[in-house]
């Protein structure tokens, strides 16, 4: 309509991020793997935080780093996570 002022829009990407689905949670990869050494990092890994996108791959990435450092009996590097309780969760 000529004249038409948009008021709200919704754009949907369909091809350039992971996708996960109702019930899909229990079926994705943890990051340790049964394989010795094998650590699993990327934005489709499961996750013991509420992260997505970039934050998990990020955040899967370092528990796989600071499962590898205990190994080595390193220090581990801190995971930040938003707030799961209290007023801000
Ligand atoms: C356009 C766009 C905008 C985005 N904006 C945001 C944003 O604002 N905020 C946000 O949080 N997330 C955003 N994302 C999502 C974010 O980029 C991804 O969630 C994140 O990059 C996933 O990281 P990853 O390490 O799991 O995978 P990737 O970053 O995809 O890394 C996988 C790597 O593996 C390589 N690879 C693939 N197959 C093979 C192979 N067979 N052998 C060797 N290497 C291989 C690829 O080349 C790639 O380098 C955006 C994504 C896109 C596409």
């Amino acid at each position: 309509m000529r004249g038409a002022k948009v008021l709200h829009g919704v754009y949907h990407d369909y091809e350039n991020f992971t996708a996960f689905h109702v019930g899909m949670h229990r079926h994705r990869p943890g990051f340790r793997t049964p394989v010795r050494g094998l650590y699993l990092a990327g934005d489709w890994v499961k996750l013991p935080y509420p992260a997505m996108l970039m934050e998990a791959a990020c955040t899967s990435g370092l528990l796989c780093a600071n499962a590898i450092m205990a190994q080595e009996t390193l220090q581990p590097e801190p995971i930040f996570t938003v707030p799961e309780r209290g007023l801000l969760a």
